[in-house]
């Protein structure tokens, strides 16, 4: 072959190659606090004059889920989900400073800029969505079956939070509420009378098994609407239900409550691509359920299980309004790790009595003395990260008081609670917690109550 045919054959292939596939590494994904994430280039293009990207930035090294990163070289960042849903906005001044534009950090759909919340309906978030996607279809895609995940416009966007937001209550919660999380209320209200709480007062409806099926369908129909070409992206299930395991006893009496089992079935039925379920169990029942069921409820498809802690001082425990033992919840948490469960989740509400308070004796009950018993007690109970995928987490609620509840009313007269002086009081509390749990290599996440935003409820 003539030389020169050869170098135009060879430059020619090469180009078609870079046109197509871009380098690996993005050029303006820079290092993240001190190490450069890993990731990959999906897509770029010019934005106002300037190079733009799009990158899968994967979570593994971080814990994380991955996330889409639309960059442009003047410095502005998009942060989307892996359902295209636009989770931050951070636009750069000509300083070089960065400025949240949008932001939302759960599920709910509740954006707010660094200066104010921002209402689904308002216009700049209309108008900064819609400046987002239009940008984003501008660039040449590499991997084409990803261009319709960005495909968004601002109303879809805000009809679609507002129609997954149709599937539980205001005024309850969904932890580590997702974009990618498909939610089933199964059961409303609650057994429970715990002080702190707007849900006490024992009233317990669950759904029978036809409602169920509804409600299933209905989902399916709203979650297939919005993410019909990447329903594999939609994998993690919320059973929906103060305590998963009432349904259990609540079942064996009335023939057409289902059980937790069928509710799982029930659940993987119409969404087969689930890979994580979430429930809600609480102490007395779990200690309550047998053994043999509980192993089947985790073989079923329950994998990932929550559980109410709030404390191991049982002076404390008992003064919020859960009369059980440590030694109860020890037993609730061993018999869900023989039963299988991996990933145990034991919550603990840190700053609910303030400073400490006076028991029926006049005596004070230090919050730090039933901090310190709590961390020891998780230490004791929490499998740590040296047990790999079997690793149980422990999740922190900074207290919130709740509207009516009869603990902020003792948390604002300041006589039998002694509230804390300043939030950083709490907060000091949190972060020994945390440091605690990382001493002893236990997982560890304090950012619960961001499941809280715009919520009532507390911990089940
Ligand atoms: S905190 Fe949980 S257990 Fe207590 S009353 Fe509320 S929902 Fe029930």
């Amino acid at each position: 072959m003539n030389r020169n045919i050869y170098v135009n054959a060879v430059e020619s292939i090469l180009e078609s190659i870079q046109s197509t596939q871009p380098t690996e590494f993005s050029r303006l994904i820079t290092r993240m606090r001190g190490y450069t994430p890993p990731h990959r280039v999906i897509a770029s293009g010019i934005n106002k004059g300037e190079l733009a990207e799009l990158c899968l930035v994967y979570g593994t090294e971080r814990n994380e889920d991955p996330t889409f990163w639309y960059m442009t070289r003047r410095g502005d960042k998009v942060i989307m989900g892996q359902t295209g849903l636009v989770q931050s906005y951070e636009q750069c001044n000509t300083e070089g400073n960065l400025n949240t534009i949008i932001e939302r950090s759960n599920g709910y759909g509740h954006f707010r800029s660094d200066k104010e919340e921002l209402s689904l309906g308002d216009e700049k978030l209309k108008i900064e969505l819609d400046r987002i996607y239009n940008a984003i279809s501008q660039l040449t895609f590499y991997e084409e079956d990803k261009r319709d995940l960005f495909e968004w416009r601002s109303d879809q966007v805000i009809a679609r939070f507002g129609e997954f937001g149709k599937f539980f209550d205001d005024d309850q919660i969904i932890p580590e509420y997702n974009d990618t999380m498909v939610v089933l209320t199964a059961s409303q209200g609650c057994f429970g009378n715990c002080i702190g709480c707007p849900e006490k007062g024992g009233k317990y409806f669950a759904s029978n098994i036809e409602q169920l099926y509804e409600k299933l369908e209905r989902a399916r129909r709203v979650v297939e609407k919005y993410h019909g070409n990447h329903m594999s992206s939609m994998n993690e299930g919320f059973i929906n239900a103060s305590d998963i395991l009432l349904n259990y006893f609540t079942s064996q009496k009335n023939t057409n409550i289902p059980d937790p089992i069928t509710i799982v079935k029930a659940f993987y039925d119409l969404f087969p691509e689930i890979q994580k379920m979430y429930g809600f169990v609480g102490t007395p029942t779990v200690n309550s359920t047998p053994e043999h069921y509980l192993k089947t409820l985790h073989e079923s498809g329950l994998n990932r299980v929550l559980i109410g802690i709030e404390t191991a001082h049982d002076a404390t425990s008992a003064f919020l309004g859960k009369p059980f033992s440590t030694e109860q919840k020890g037993k609730a948490i061993r018999k869900l790790q023989e039963a299988g469960f991996r990933k145990i989740k034991g919550i603990v509400m840190v700053g609910a009595t303030g400073q400490g308070f006076y028991d029926d004796n006049g005596k004070f009950q230090s919050s730090w003395d039933a901090l310190e018993e709590t961390a020891e007690f998780m230490k004791q109970n929490m499998r740590s990260l040296m047990f790999k995928e079997r690793a149980d987490k422990v999740i922190i609620s900074r207290y919130v008081k709740a509207e009516g509840t009869e603990l902020k009313k003792l948390h604002e007269e300041g006589k039998v609670v002694v509230p804390f002086s300043s939030e950083s009081e709490l907060e000091k509390q949190v972060q020994w917690l945390v440091s605690e749990m990382r001493k002893a290599q236990i997982d560890v996440e304090a950012g619960y109550e961001v499941a809280l935003e715009k919520r009532r409820r507390l911990v089940a």
